[in-house]
């Protein structure tokens, strides 16, 4: 029998790529043709129900049920004229990826059928949810959970070959209120902050009533050719190789990185950009990365709940239209030990309705004190909170990234450039308030920025949290998540580092301070007081670890530590504070967090088994029989000793390495066993951690081992250079 390894290869090396049509328009003519956005509102809308489901959007408020029935009304026609036949409520439980079920519009009548979609349909859905995970908070016995329509993301048109399904984006909650998805506590973030920033801007301009955030995700991903994918367990079971010695070339001539985009992974790519396209998705950006047949591509930014949702849908589309390729996405954080893992970087910036950035440095030094505001309280609030960003970015895949040789390491640190460091610095030093009120030249104590520095940026890659010019940038998260973990704890402490920031300056100018003393005062303070966060060397090195140590900040490397950031008091209260999550709401989150981390890594143990026992175990003794037959021969024809010696190494050599793989294999067993014996789920994912994952290193050092002795025609997995490099 030929092994899948031989034909998956032959598959690969004669792929043809689908036709791919380059549009025959300007991409502007088609873009977002499959969403249902402001212009076809209008269209499809009375003028009255439009202005209402604008401010509904734009203003957060209330739409009655008249009006949803038009809005649904008028979503089904256009959803029709489209060809769509079902709609669906799309929404983002915690299981990572996004769910939908989906019902017909068509409905049977007294005298035929017609297709019918009811406001309260758009609105409010019940979908019976009971396996999604809950963390406790909701019973089977009482399985309800809502969908509730996000009037602020606009529904759009999922496209496939069979058919076509308007979908609504939604939140997803208990019956009992609590959110069991990762929408509705972003929004709570986002409502926070809008609140806290605007506060805070009536300082410096009144005409300021709403702050947005804006997020661009820039995606890495890596590709393989499926039919490899397929022969591989490890990849098709855990999305990473648990097993597989490092290809003899790998990125160390970083050819790859920016290089020419192999034709058919550029097919590739211009079908689902064309795809994404039309449901809005802003894509921009396309690359090679620094591992072979690793990519990115990065849409322009958008107000951060609609980037979200375009980034989830973005992972859906690309997964899609990879198989119309015969390619496999790989979003796992670390695909391939050696080489590259894969992130999802977070540019993140703050935007007024007037259209101002807060993060960007102004001309003038009145506006830098607006910009000093912001960009200190920023540094203040990650700096009060690392532990909780870092939680936030925290899981089984991505320990496997942070701190390895190309990632930001487990430490959150903040980068800003030489510049923004000399500015915070000279805040610090000088004697600013006295200085201003002697003088009383207000703003000379305000160090100029130069404006050079919004083009001309340093880069720092090695830095979880960078200032890059206009925004900052969260490098941790990783490849696969929804970035609304992260982006719900940056929102939320953001928003409470600005109320305790408004706090403290009201205080002093009702102590009879001026306003811009006050304000320059209280940042002053806070340049002192969050200094130990801020790094600007190597963040890979092991000189910036022990300057960590140093300096008390905290160095997590595994997640079910990290998280019980998410659980310290100091967190309950914030969140709660802030009214972003209840008491129950976190503790079920840390419980969901926790059981995805050990149910993964059991997954991963036992494939480990699988593919050990019944696929390199038995190809290995295949090989050392072919080497005894041959030894035997040998000493049939009576040749000597020194002849043999050869054969007889090798043979050794095998049975030293599968003797230890299967040994620690049967021992990683057991120890699962026992992991799986545990009742707290804390502890029972900090055994998989120490007792099982611990051995997955020895199992694979070992296979690795035989990989380079066995015979290539004999090894039944595709290897890493023909994972890597066939294209
Ligand atoms: P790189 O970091 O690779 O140099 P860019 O800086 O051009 O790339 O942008 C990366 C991402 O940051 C893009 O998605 C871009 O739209 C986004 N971005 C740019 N400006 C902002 C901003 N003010 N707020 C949020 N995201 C932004
Ligand atoms: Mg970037």
């Amino acid at each position: 029998m030929k092994s899948l390894r031989t034909i998956a290869l032959k598959e690969a090396q004669t792929r043809v790529s689908p036709e791919v049509k380059a549009p025959s328009a300007k991409i502007s003519e088609f873009f977002g043709s499959n969403v249902f956005d402001k212009k076809k509102m209008k269209d499809f809308l009375s003028k009255e129900v439009y202005e209402k489901l604008i401010s509904a959007i734009e203003q957060g408020e209330l739409i009655n049920s008249d009006d949803a029935n038009q809005i649904a009304t008028a979503m089904k026609h256009w959803a029709m004229s489209k060809g769509a036949t079902h709609y669906t409520h799309w929404f983002q439980p915690l299981t990572g990826s996004t769910a939908e079920k989906h019902d017909s519009f068509f409905e049977p009548s007294g005298d035929g059928a017609i297709e019918k979609f009811a406001g309260s349909a758009l609105v409010q859905q019940e979908p019976d949810a009971s396996s999604f995970p809950n963390g406790g908070i909701r019973n089977t016995f009482e399985a309800r959970g809502y969908t509730a329509w996000d009037p602020s993301s606009p529904a759009f048109i999922m496209e496939s070959k069979a058919g076509k399904t308007l979908c609504i984006p939604t939140v997803f909650v208990a019956y009992t209120g609590e959110a069991l998805d990762y929408k509705a506590p972003l929004l709570k973030a986002l409502n926070a902050l809008d609140k806290a920033a605007v506060d805070v801007c009536q300082y410096f301009d009144k005409g300021i009533n709403k702050v947005t955030a804006s997020l661009g995700i820039e995606q890495e991903y890596f590709l393989v050719d499926l039919a490899l994918y397929n022969a591989r367990p490890d990849l098709m079971l855990t999305g990473r190789t648990l097993f597989g010695h490092m290809s003899a070339k790998g990125q160390q001539l970083d050819d790859h990185y920016f290089g020419s985009i192999p034709e058919r992974v550029f097919t590739f790519m211009v079908d689902f950009e064309n795809e994404a396209l039309k449901l809005g998705i802003p894509l921009k950006t396309r690359h090679n990365e620094v591992a072979p047949l690793q990519f990115e591509c990065a849409p322009i930014y958008e107000e951060i709940n609609l980037a979200i949702d375009h980034n989830q849908l973005l992972m859906d589309v690309m997964e899609k239209v990879a198989r119309r390729h015969h390619f496999k996405v790989l979003l796992h954080e670390k695909p391939y030990a050696g080489i590259n893992g894969s992130g999802k970087h977070n540019n993140w910036s703050l935007i007024t309705n007037t259209g101002k950035n807060l993060l960007a440095p102004g001309k003038t030094p009145k506006n830098n004190l607006m910009f000093l505001a912001f960009f200190v309280n920023t540094i203040k609030a990650v700096h009060e909170h690392a532990d909780l960003l870092r939680a936030s970015i925290a899981s089984v895949s991505n320990d496997h990234r942070l701190g390895a040789n190309e990632a930001p390491p487990a430490i959150i640190s903040i980068f800003l450039g030489e510049q923004l460091n000399e500015v915070l610095d000279e805040i610090e030093h000088s004697r600013i308030s006295k200085k201003i009120k002697e003088d009383n030249a207000l703003w000379l104590g305000i160090p100029k920025i130069p404006q050079i520095l919004l083009d001309n940026t340093d880069r720092n890659r090695t830095s979880p949290f960078a200032f890059t010019g206009n925004k900052f940038e969260l490098r941790a998260v990783g490849s696969s998540a929804n970035s609304s973990a992260p982006m719900t704890v940056l929102n939320t402490i953001m928003a409470d580092q600005l109320i305790k920031f408004k706090a403290e300056v009201d205080k002093l100018i009702k102590k009879g301070e001026k306003k811009d003393i006050a304000l320059l005062t209280i940042i002053k303070k806070y340049i002192k007081e969050s200094k130990d966060i801020r790094f600007e060397g190597n963040g890979y090195s092991q000189e910036w670890e022990d300057e960590a140590t140093k300096r008390g900040l905290a160095n997590i490397k595994t997640t079910p530590v990290a998280i019980d950031a998410y659980v310290s008091d100091k967190s309950l209260d914030l969140f709660e504070k802030n009214n972003i999550f209840s008491k129950r709401e976190l503790h079920a989150r840390h419980e969901i967090l926790l059981e995805s981390y050990y149910k993964k890594l059991q997954i991963e143990a036992r494939v480990i088994g699988e593919v050990a026992n019944t696929m390199i175990i038995p190809a290995v003794i295949d090989y050392q029989n072919t080497l005894l037959d041959n030894l035997k021969s040998l000493k049939e024809v009576g040749l000597s000793k020194e002849v043999m010696a050869t054969p007889l190494a090798i043979v050794n050599k095998i049975s030293e390495h599968l003797g230890v793989m299967k040994a620690s294999v049967d021992s990683m067993l057991e120890e699962r066993k026992v992991a799986n014996g545990v009742e707290d789920h804390r502890e029972k994912a900090i055994s998989y951690d120490e007792k099982v994952k611990s051995q997955f290193e020895t199992i694979r050092y070992h296979a690795d081992k035989l990989e380079q002795i066995v015979d290539d025609n004999v090894w039944p997995l595709p290897k890493f250079r023909e994972l890597l490099f066939l294209k």
